[in-house]
């Protein structure tokens, strides 16, 4: 699977490179149509497996999305290398102490390596995967402030040459509301 070849070391957040095990960056073939953006690697998951969603609850779940929609050629969600047709990747890319959200500084520090990511990649679709990656991709993409993910999740926003579709965080997402998004994803996957 390509990579972009981005940092391996950096020290820009003390308190994140004290409780790292390894720098997460995003993962997924350079070519991709759809990139996906969540908060931070999980303690349980990205951390230890230096890939985004995978092993943790939530990197499960995203992933079962992924082979919903046509975006994975696993068939099981709980392979730690997935072969995707999606570009993979987080806010911030070290995992913070007790998986507490990143502080407004540390998503500073971090943002120029998702930029890099969008630039290469140059997606059509874009799905901030909860509140702190809405917040940054909005501004950027869409020209708006985010809403609430709440208020916004499934719902596709028309940026200049990028759609952005949020979704609310699999840590914290109903069947319900998953079940929506999918059905939302596959409809502009075909648009
Ligand atoms: N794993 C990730 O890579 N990102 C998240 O936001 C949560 C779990």
């Amino acid at each position: 699977m390509q990579s972009l070849r981005l940092a391996e070391e950096c020290a820009r957040c003390p308190e994140l490179v004290a409780n790292r095990r390894c720098i997460v960056h995003g993962y997924g073939p350079l070519d991709s149509s759809v990139l996906f953006v969540g908060e931070a690697p999980g303690y349980k998951g990205g951390d230890q497996t230096g890939i985004p969603f995978t092993r943790d609850r939530s990197g499960v779940r995203l992933q079962q999305v992924f082979i919903d929609v046509g975006l994975s050629e696993e068939s099981s969600p709980r392979v730690e290398r997935p072969r995707l047709r999606c570009f993979v990747t987080n806010v911030v890319r070290c995992n913070p102490p007790a998986n507490r959200t990143p502080r407004r500084a540390e998503i500073a520090n971090c943002l120029p390596y998702l930029w890099q990511e969008l630039e290469r990649v140059r997606p059509r679709i874009v799905v901030p995967v909860g509140n702190v990656a809405a917040r940054v991709v909005f501004p950027r993409l869409v020209g708006q402030e985010a809403p609430p993910i709440t208020c916004c999740h499934a719902q596709v926003f028309a940026g200049a040459d990028v759609f952005v579709l949020p979704m609310r965080h699999p840590a914290r997402i109903s069947n319900a509301d998953l079940a929506r998004f999918v059905m939302a994803l596959a409809a502009l996957l075909l648009a």
